[in-house]
């Protein structure tokens, strides 16, 4: 469905970021990649599904190695077709307690690095008539959670940028909408468990079910699997007019 597209995923070398790019490879689009960590194991799970992979190394909370970036993928690849702004980190703190610099990296990775990169590639996909951005935000996007300013006030904003994005660009084959997952049990997630295990004296096992017990009714978390299928709707024909929507994954959460 994707063959001959190219996608920018960013923070893909790790969980969801990751399935995303699995995912849209999967239907034949080139990536470009970007993320810290096991760079060269994620480049190779994807690179093994048959497309052509590059990567750029960007700290997504600098808009000057964004640019860089979005100009390595244009380079590359010639354009690109498919934005997935998936980047982001969590900090966990009552406001009074939360450190001002981290409020600035969650603000910067969650929110702001969104409106940068899809700055840059609007005008190729307009030029092009045809774009998907996708902006994944979060169930955090659509309610809150105590403890979560930074990434509540980031994930609301993603939302809103999600339908100015959308509407900037109604009447163009460029759409942009967001996916906001539950619990997502990633190495994001994982630290949270860690911090209730420890807090509380109870096993991974444990503190996993409680997370799960305290907000999501499925009691199951949502797979990067899922939300793959789901950006690959939203990149298909028939997502044509979906346009400025964000549709949570979410086990039941946000219908609370
Ligand atoms: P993760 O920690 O597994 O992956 C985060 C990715 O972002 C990694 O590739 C990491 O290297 C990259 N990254 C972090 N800081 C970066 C920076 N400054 N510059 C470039 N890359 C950077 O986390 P995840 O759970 O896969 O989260 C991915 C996205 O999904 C985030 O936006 C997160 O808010 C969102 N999300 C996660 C969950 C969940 O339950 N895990 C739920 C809802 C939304």
């Amino acid at each position: 469905m994707l063959q001959g597209k190219t996608a920018l995923v960013t923070g893909s070398t790790s969980g969801i970021g990751l399935g995303l790019a699995q995912a849209l490879a999967a239907q034949g689009a080139n990536i470009v990649m970007n993320g810290f960590g096991e760079v060269d194991a994620a480049l190779a799970q994807v690179r093994a599904l048959g497309v052509q992979v590059s990567y750029h190394g960007a700290d997504m909370s600098k808009p000057a190695e964004i640019e860089d970036m979005v100009r390595h993928a244009q380079a590359t690849f010639g354009g690109v077709d498919v934005l997935v702004n998936n980047a982001g980190i969590q900090h966990v703190a009552r406001i009074e307690n939360f450190p001002p610099e981290r409020w600035d990296a969650v603000i910067a990775i969650n929110l702001s690095s969104a409106f940068h990169a899809s700055r840059m590639v609007l005008p190729g996909m307009r030029e092009r008539n045809w774009g998907r951005i996708v902006n994944v935000a979060s169930v955090h996007g659509l309610v809150a959670s105590a403890e979560k300013s930074a990434y509540v006030a980031a994930k609301h904003g993603l939302v809103g940028l999600t339908k100015v994005t959308a509407l900037e660009n109604a009447t163009t084959g460029v759409t942009c909408n967001a996916i906001c997952p539950g619990w997502v049990l990633t190495p994001l997630v994982q630290k949270q468990v860690d911090a209730k295990a420890a807090a509380l004296g109870i096993s991974n096992e444990q503190a996993k079910r409680q997370l799960l017990a305290e907000k999501e009714p499925s009691l199951q978390f949502t797979t990067p699997e899922e939300l793959g299928a789901l950006a690959v709707f939203l990149c298909s024909k028939a997502a044509d007019n979906v346009r400025g929507v964000a549709w949570n994954m979410d086990g039941g959460w946000a219908a609370q």
